[in-house]
């Protein structure tokens, strides 16, 4: 008998029908014998469809306003599946995030959470209930209802997990598992059987299609095994688990890349004290968030200043850059949206030398060049031309090892 906790997303609960093979799978759960409770997100659609209506309604939807709208689309999918159980014949009770007690700061659209009271999910589960509760809501210490940003019934999920101690987070998706590299891109890509925690975090793109990836953090800082798996099958998914031995017998374990990315430069900055500081202070200000940074120096007291944004960021970046550059005395600014960041994860490369190595050599067989380059304890990244994102992507992925055996026939 176990505590788990199992999180459906919203093609798993699209319609009344998946509703229903939900309630199956969950019944059968419940019926092994273990404790349950299950977290819903809205029916797939609903909640665009909802802000569109805000939109409508409001040009630009006042916020708090606007999570109370978002927040039905998970009350009615919470509700429809204890309906379905309980008509099935089990002791069920659906409970909203307020009434969870899940509680958030402030930030109407993208709240944290600060706590969960978990008192009545714990009290519902000692009656032997099946525990349905709505995510991605909560509310604040006004009452207020908020919503935890695009994806959050993941972060709601694991969140849920470590208030009650649970054993294990389920997250039933419409995918199969966390794949090697983007299954779209690179077609020998291979399903993994386990990710830690830190190379999920560190897979950007790639795990946030997956997993909202605030969810990570917090299932990592709880110590929540989450098991990522497809609503539609009973294959066994990914575990993303807490780092262990076995996983650094290979120097790389995904190549993920993210195409949402804009490089600018400033060319023949004068290299003093606190330029950096002027550069920075006015992109900050403006909340949009630098990645990577690169200043080379070069004779006469100059250096070239290069980094990226958002590429949604892009032509306001550029716009603040030029009046900084007047400001600054730099000689030119010039930006280029089409880039794309190309990374190799894994807790193996502590203990492999010459990761990046293979990684440089192999992008040069293929005449990429590589306009930059960060690295961290578990990663390597490197900014490539747009147009060569696929390629780069599959020959890293045979490069270290990672393609996916043939199927026979
Ligand atoms: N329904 C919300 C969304 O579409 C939350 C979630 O599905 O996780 O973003
Ligand atoms: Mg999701």
């Amino acid at each position: 008998m176990a505590l788990i906790v199992q999180k459906f997303g919203g093609t798993s609960v699209a319609n009344q029908e998946r509703i229903r093979s939900v309630a199956q799978r969950v019944a059968e759960t419940y019926d092994q014998d273990n404790d349950l409770v299950v977290v819903v997100s809205a029916m797939s659609g609903v909640t665009d469809r909802l802000i569109q209506m805000a939109k409508e309604a409001m040009e630009n939807p006042d916020r708090r306003e606007l999570d109370v709208l978002l927040a039905t689309g998970e009350q009615t999918t919470a509700s429809l599946l204890a309906l379905t159980l309980r008509g099935m014949g089990y002791p069920t009770r659906s409970l909203l995030g307020y009434q969870a007690d899940v509680v958030t700061d402030r930030s109407y659209g993208n709240a944290r959470i600060i706590e969960i009271g978990a008192r009545r999910i714990q009290a519902l589960l000692r009656e032997r209930n099946i525990v349905v509760v709505a995510g991605f809501q909560g509310h604040d210490l006004n009452g207020d209802i908020t919503t935890l940003g695009r994806g959050g019934s993941d972060t709601s999920a694991v969140a849920i997990a470590s208030a009650i101690r649970a054993d294990i987070c389920e997250i039933y998706t419409d995918v199969d598992g966390i794949y090697t590299a983007d299954p779209n891109v690179c077609p020998r890509a291979r399903k993994l059987k386990e990710i830690s925690y830190d190379e999920m975090l560190n897979m950007a793109s790639l795990g946030a299609k997956v997993l909202q990836i605030r969810s990570v953090g917090f299932a990592k800082k709880y110590n929540i095994p989450v098991h990522v798996r497809s609503s539609f099958s009973r294959e066994e998914g990914t575990m993303v688990i807490s780092e262990h031995e076995g996983m650094e017998s290979v120097a790389v374990s995904a190549v993920s890349h993210d195409k949402d990315q804009a490089r600018i430069t400033l060319k023949k900055v004068p290299d003093q004290p606190g330029i950096a500081a002027k550069i920075f202070g006015p992109i900050a200000d403006s909340g949009i968030v630098v990645d990577m940074i690169i200043q080379n120096t070069r004779a006469g007291g100059q250096t070239d200043l290069t980094f990226t944004v958002p590429k949604a960021d892009f032509k306001r970046a550029l716009q603040i850059q030029k009046e900084v550059a007047q400001a600054i005395g730099a000689e030119d600014v010039f930006g280029d949206p089409d880039i794309a960041k190309v990374s190799v994860i894994g807790v193996g490369m502590r203990n492999h030398s010459g990761v990046a190595a293979i990684m440089f050599n192999t992008l040069a067989k293929e005449r990429i060049n590589i306009m930059m380059i960060s690295t961290s304890e578990i990663r390597i990244s490197c900014v490539v031309e747009e147009k060569y994102t696929e390629l780069a992507v599959q020959v890293l992925h045979t490069a270290f090892g990672l393609d996916r055996e043939e199927e026979a026939g």
